[in-house]
Order: C-alpha cells, then structure tokens, then sequence
C-alpha cells in the first residue's frame, strides 16, 4: 500500500440537469476535462475517486468511463436527492453497486454541518447513512464532509454515529489507516497542464506543514456562534 494516496472529488459532469445553487457551476467539468483525470489515474495506485452530490451525470457519464478504464470509485450520495430530477436514482444506484462502486453518504440536504440545529443533526449525521444503507443493502460507514466544512463538534457527531471514515476538501495528500481524509476537489477551470499537478501534489516539508496546520484550526475549532 502506497504511504499517502491523493484522492479527487468530481461533483458534475457536463450540463448540469437540475439548476445549481450560486457558485456551484464551478465545480462542474466538461467530459474532456474528466476524461483526461482519468487517464493520468489510470495505473495509479496511489490517486483514488470519489463522487459528491449523487448527480445524474454520476451514472450517465462517469460511470461507462470509469468501467472503460478498469478504474473503481466511491459514490457520496445526497439520501434526500436520490430520484430526484437530475440526481441518481435507485436504478443508478443499483447500476453502480453492480459495477462495483461503493456508496457512502453526503447527508440528506447538502447542508452546512456547522450549522446543523434541531431535527437537521439527526437527519443529516444519522438517518442519510441509514436509508442509503437500506437502498444500497449494505453498511454506509463513510461519508463526505458538504462543502468540506466541519469543526470539531461536527467530527465528534459522526464518530457518535459510527462513521469509520471521513472525507473533507481540505487538499493535499491521505494517510492510510486515519479517520479524517482531505481530497481535491476539480474546478471548471482545469487545464490540461494542470491535471499532473492534481494527482502530484507538492510534498515540500513547507506546503505540508501548511496544510496540517490548516486542518488543525478546522478540527479543533468549536461551533460558529
Ligand atoms: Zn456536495
């Protein structure tokens, strides 16, 4: 096993089938810009995938590509969105669960988890990953962070609700054998040149002290009053 593997967050794929919150139109790529990540993932066993948001284009179009390269991903599905227009659907979620994906969860609105008040906790932190654990016929034990934000009261909800994995957007490099897992996310402005630096993140004993002094303050840091 590699001793740090880079691992990438893909949201949506091509035109967009629902309409998109302000802002969100940035982390969607064109088929070329996700084909291209893909064939320098290709072989690597150190670059792994993963899904946020549970879009249409997750079955529609990344999946045939991922099967095309022999390449295997973990799915971060939205419980609340699931049939929705323009989001996967319980086929979808079949068809990726027979292909070999795995499905973790995203929570149920594709809320802020700093701001969770009342019923939200509950909903977001432990019934997502029980009813996709019902759709998918198997434990959901990891999840993805919305919007990569958390602080520690959010860390210690999910480690109450059993969640044996945790992925944020905090950049960088993960460690196997950890709980917490920064990924990179991909931006609509992503150039071919740029996609080596994505799988190769700079290891500089400076870039990495800055990133780990970075997730230090999120994790530790209390609630927003
Ligand atoms: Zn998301």
């Amino acid at each position: 096993m590699p001793d740090s593997v880079v691992v990438l967050t893909v949201h949506g794929i091509g035109a967009p089938k629902r309409s998109l919150d302000p802002g969100e139109d940035r982390t969607w790529v064109t088929v070329d810009q996700f084909e291209r990540v893909l064939d320098v993932a290709v072989g690597r066993r150190d670059v792994r995938l993963t899904f946020d948001d549970g879009n249409e284009s997750d079955v529609e179009l990344a999946l045939p590509r991922l099967l095309e390269r022999s390449l295997t991903a973990e799915f971060f599905l939205l419980a609340g969105r699931i049939g929705r227009s323009g989001s996967v659907d319980e086929a979808g979620v079949r068809a990726l669960l027979a292909a070999g994906m795995s499905v973790g969860s995203h929570g149920w609105d594709h809320v802020d988890w700093r701001r969770l008040g009342g019923d939200s906790v509950a909903r977001e932190i432990v019934e997502a990953p029980r009813r996709l654990a019902e759709l998918t016929g198997r434990p959901v034990r990891r999840v993805a962070i919305p919007f990569g934000s958390y602080d520690r009261v959010v860390l210690s909800r999910l480690k109450e609700a059993g969640m044996e994995r945790v992925y944020t957007s905090d950049g960088g490099r993960s460690v196997p054998g950890r709980w917490v897992h920064p990924r990179t996310s991909l931006h609509d402005d992503l150039t071919q040149a740029a996609v080596a630096g994505l799988v190769d993140p700079p290891r500089t004993v400076k870039a990495t002290a800055r990133r780990a002094a970075a997730r230090a303050v999120k994790r530790w840091r209390p609630a927003p009053g």
